[in-house]
């Protein structure tokens, strides 16, 4: 444990008790001493047995999972995946991994539904008074914005981020039992999320701080889901890139101006 990162997430907010979803970038952070494994002790600590980390261990295209694979999301997260008490969900493109109170409940029948649609991970930790920590990253990696998208229902959610992606999964849930998956909607595109930070700072609900050698937020969860379902309600192509080579946010214009 590196006692001085453990006070710098408590100066953020962060307390026992707290639950926290955190999307990092260990080279923004460091140097750290310890590595990946000291940042996942440090925020351990902070929240203690009754809080409740939670890491996104994405894998985005895979086709059978079984929740071995590793987390493409960073050091960090894949720090915290590999500990033992970590419960992992399993969905096949979109999993998390959580560890302490209520991980199991958190993670229940993930594969069941979109990865970020209305009663996933992410919205549970929302609802049950969770926070997002942007460790070194910005909200291009705020995936509860995607779920903000499913509360508002974008009718864009049909289009996949990648047509190549498979479309079907095949979930192994237990060495002899297998699911077969498929969504009729996806999270997409992320690079204009950063559109959210200015009503989430007029919403008071951003805690600023830096740990290590990162620039660090703390924000509310049900925030970001109720500022980006405003922002949507004004206009459905806010949270649109502008890369006309994207094809979920070229298509997704495409179908707004069909409407
Ligand atoms: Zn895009």
């Amino acid at each position: 444990m590196t006692p001085g990162l453990a006070d710098q997430l408590r100066g953020l907010g962060l307390t026992h008790g707290s639950g926290v979803l955190v999307h990092s970038s260990l080279r923004a952070v460091r140097p750290v001493e310890g590595g990946a494994d000291a940042v996942v002790d440090a925020l351990l600590d902070v929240v203690g047995e009754e809080g409740l980390l939670v890491v996104p261990t994405f894998t985005y295209d895979s086709e059978r999972f079984d929740g071995t694979e590793p987390a493409r999301t960073g050091a960090i997260a894949e720090a915290a995946r590999r500990r033992d008490e970590a419960v992992r969900s399993m969905h096949p493109t979109y999993s998390v991994a959580a560890i302490g109170a209520g991980a199991e409940g958190l993670c229940r029948d993930h594969e069941l539904r979109p990865g970020t649609d209305v009663d996933t991970p992410l919205d549970r930790l929302a609802s049950s008074g969770g926070a997002v920590l942007l460790l070194g990253v910005g909200h291009v990696a705020n995936t509860t914005v995607h779920v903000g998208e499913f509360h508002a229902n974008a009718a864009y959610l049909t289009i996949p981020f990648d047509p190549s992606w498979p479309r079907e999964h095949v979930v192994a849930v237990s060495p002899s039992e297998e699911r077969r998956v498929g969504y009729d909607r996806f999270p997409g595109c992320s690079r204009s999320f950063g559109l959210v930070e200015r009503g989430l700072r007029a919403r008071a609900a951003v805690r600023d701080g830096k740990i290590g050698g990162a620039l660090v937020q703390l924000i509310d969860s049900r925030a970001i889901i109720d500022e980006t379902v405003e922002l949507l309600d004004e206009d459905p192509t806010a949270l649109l890139c502008t890369d006309p080579r994207c094809y979920r946010c070229s298509r997704a214009r495409e179908l707004l101006k069909r409407g």
